[in-house]
């Protein structure tokens, strides 16, 4: 089972079976520099994709927390034509350590489920890296300013393991859920345990 150290906040790493406190706040934005690009019905350019999932650059992305901010800020424009087109599609993929370099982590660059849902077991991990978390977005409707993960969500991760990053495209406030440690409440009560705004 994984620990973690004090302050979950401060960005973290997986190293070996342990979760170790990572570089702090500092480093959260360092190295976001992937762009994603909008295109129509990106989502079922990503559904036939669904297997060939292809790790991002994400220089700098030295903890778990800068990796999950990079990758929800590839996804979060995706998500948003998704919501404008009344499609409503999630995405999401993987968090990724490289195997090569334990510091390095980068995420799988986001691909869309069916409506409301990633079906992140589908998406086949880029070779070279250790799959160790998951994030995906929440599509919310104009005014709609639910925030974190739903119980669901919650409830897979304290399955698996996996540390999940969660955002959405109205108040783009990024969650962490880190399993055995954080709370699982009711469905819509804000789960998990806020990092960061995604800008
Ligand atoms: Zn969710």
């Amino acid at each position: 089972m994984w620990q973690l150290s004090e302050n979950s906040r401060l960005g973290f790493r997986l190293a070996g079976s342990t979760l170790h406190q990572g570089f702090g706040a500092g480093k959260y934005l360092i190295g976001i520099g992937d762009t994603a690009s909008v295109v129509p019905n990106p989502w079922l350019e990503s559904l036939k994709a669904q297997q060939q999932s292809v790790a991002a650059q994400c220089p700098g992305c030295g903890d778990m927390n800068s990796a999950g901010a990079a990758a929800e800020k590839a996804a979060l424009p995706l998500t948003q034509a998704s919501v404008d087109a009344k499609d409503y599609h999630e995405y999401g993929g993987y968090i990724l350590e490289s195997k090569s370099n334990p510091d390095q982590f980068t995420y799988s660059k986001p691909l869309a489920g069916k409506e409301t849902l990633v079906d992140i077991d589908n998406i086949k991990a880029p070779k070279g890296y250790n799959v160790v978390g998951e994030y995906h977005t929440h599509p919310r409707g104009p005014g709609d300013n639910r925030e974190g993960f739903s119980t669901r969500d919650g409830n897979r991760y304290n399955g698996n393991g996996r540390v999940g990053y969660v955002a959405d495209n109205n108040t783009r406030r990024m969650y962490v859920f880190v399993p055995g440690l954080t709370v699982n409440h009711p469905e819509w009560e804000r789960t998990g345990d806020f990092v960061q705004k995604i800008p």
